[in-house]
């Protein structure tokens, strides 16, 4: 074997003892090249992750979450959201993005010409931080390799953040999101475009033209 073989089976074998020490009892396997895959294994591969993930007991948070909320929409969309972790309705529902926020980013994504099944919607997280408080850097260093892994099977053409969190996390910067937004930036080879959360929209209203200025760079990057 190979010095690179031997070193590679080394790590899995390192990666696999650690989760099963973090208490991972079953491990799941791509069939294919995410770059190859048909959609049926597309959805199959996003489905073995998420009943992966709805035993996760990686960190403190399943111990206070109701439901875990992986994640919805088309497991072939060419547009990807992800925002910061679930709050109380999403927890109650098991679905992302489904309070108020959650109606803002419906309205953003059907203003585009698109409807929620068109696109995937996930967060950093995938339990909710008790009160709604701010996620801890523990909590996104064992969550962000599910997010890596929906983006790995979805392969989407563009990812848009939402917020300083999701931007920060997957763009490995502390930049502010106001500096942030706007620009298309990468993740492992696919488009990112940072933009403002839909609570800060709540808030701050008059903020909503920024966001519609990168939705139109975002449309534009898809052919819509
Ligand atoms: N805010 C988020 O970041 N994600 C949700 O799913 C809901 C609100």
């Amino acid at each position: 074997m190979s010095n690179e073989l031997q070193d590679m089976v080394g790590r899995i074998k390192l990666y696999l003892d650690l989760e099963r020490e973090s208490g991972m009892e079953e491990y799941f396997f791509y069939t294919q090249a995410a770059g190859q895959m048909a959609p049926e294994d597309t959805k199959s591969n996003l489905g073995s992750l998420a009943v992966r993930v709805a035993s996760c007991k990686r960190c403190d948070l399943h111990k206070t979450r109701r439901n875990v909320v992986f994640g919805s929409g088309s497991p072939t969309a060419k547009l990807m959201f992800i925002g910061e972790a679930p709050g109380q309705d999403e927890d109650l529902q098991g679905l992302p993005f489904v309070g108020r926020a959650g109606q803002l980013l419906t309205k953003i994504i059907e203003a585009m010409g698109l409807k929620r099944e068109d696109v995937y919607i996930a967060n950093i997280l995938k339990c909710r931080p008790p009160n709604n408080r701010a996620p801890l850097p523990t909590e996104i260093l064992e969550c962000e390799e599910n997010v890596k892994h929906q983006v790995e099977i979805i392969k989407p053409k563009v990812i848009c953040t939402l917020g300083k969190f999701a931007s920060q996390t997957l763009l490995r910067t502390m930049t502010p999101i106001s500096a942030l937004r706007g620009r298309f930036q990468e993740y492992n080879g696919i488009k990112v475009m940072p933009t403002f959360h839909p609570a800060y929209l709540l808030r701050n209203p008059h903020d909503k033209k920024l966001v519609w200025e990168d939705m139109k760079k975002i449309k534009a990057e898809i052919g819509l």
